[in-house]
């Protein structure tokens, strides 16, 4: 069993109306013993009806009250989601620095300063050119940060393809997916498996586990497990099927953060 989940999301992210109270209570309900909560900063998000940032002393304030709450049936690490874009990376350095954080994921959200979310980006793209655009802002992305943790759902993007998974595969993106794989190995920056994927119909984790196998492959051991549920009934999604995935991909552990620091737990 998993007995963590490090990446979900509260009402602290503005796509979230889940009380930080009935995530911590759904995670004890559900047998974890560990959760980190991990709320969006995107700063520069350019939809006015989105504010995907959040007052961080509050934050902090709130995790204390919940340790204090909840201490003594899970443990709960306080994590944080950056929405990694060109141009704002000393905000998020300032921001990942100056706070005492347990974990930090590097996510893309934006390419070119849209969100693939919306079908506006890939109204003059194929499916094809639309992924390959993003695996392209990743590898910037990954290539200008460095005080990241582990990279957010790298192949998420394919849930709003239009034509979803249907004509994606690892292979048709090998080239630049081992540079980005190649690149966070060499930073020691890892990657996360994200459930979410089977929530949307994928039939595989974020990323791929084609992807998975070749990070293992090519020296990649830092894989925390996160279900990015952003209500009670979605945290540690479908964690049931993550063991066997680990193990077809190579993994004997996985891992979890503390003060930055990551610990690594057997399968
Ligand atoms: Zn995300
Ligand atoms: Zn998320």
């Amino acid at each position: 069993m998993i007995i963590c989940d490090y990446h979900n999301h509260t009402s602290f992210s503005p796509d979230s109306t889940a009380a930080p109270e009935s995530m911590i209570e759904q995670a004890i309900r559900s047998g974890l013993k560990m959760i980190c909560m991990t709320d969006h900063m995107d700063p520069d998000y350019p939809y006015p009806d989105y504010d995907f940032t959040f007052d961080v002393n509050k934050y902090f304030k709130k995790h204390e009250e919940l340790r204090a709450r909840y201490g003594n049936q899970i443990t709960l690490y306080t994590g944080i989601e950056l929405g990694l874009q060109p141009g704002i990376k000393n905000e998020l350095i300032k921001l990942s620095d100056e706070w005492d954080w347990d974990f930090v994921i590097g996510s893309s959200h934006l390419v070119d300063h849209m969100d693939p979310y919306f079908p506006e980006y890939w109204q003059d793209k194929s499916d094809y050119s639309g992924i390959l655009r993003y695996f392209e802002t990743i590898l910037e992305n990954v290539t200008e940060f460095d005080n990241i943790d582990v990279y957010g759902h790298i192949d998420y993007i394919v849930r709003y393809a239009p034509a979803k998974a249907a004509n994606y595969s690892y292979q048709k993106y090998a080239e630049i997916l081992d540079e980005v794989l190649k690149t966070l190995i060499s930073k020691n920056i890892g990657l996360e498996l994200n459930t979410a994927g089977f929530k949307y119909g994928l039939g595989f984790p974020n990323p791929h586990t084609d992807i998975l196998k070749r990070y293992k492959e090519l020296g990649g051991e830092i894989l925390t497990i996160g279900s990015d549920g952003h209500k009670p009934e979605h945290l540690a999604y479908d964690f049931q099927k993550v063991p066997d995935i680990l193990k077809e991909c190579g993994f004997e552990y996985y891992t979890i953060f503390k003060k930055r620091q990551p610990e690594f737990i057997k399968v």
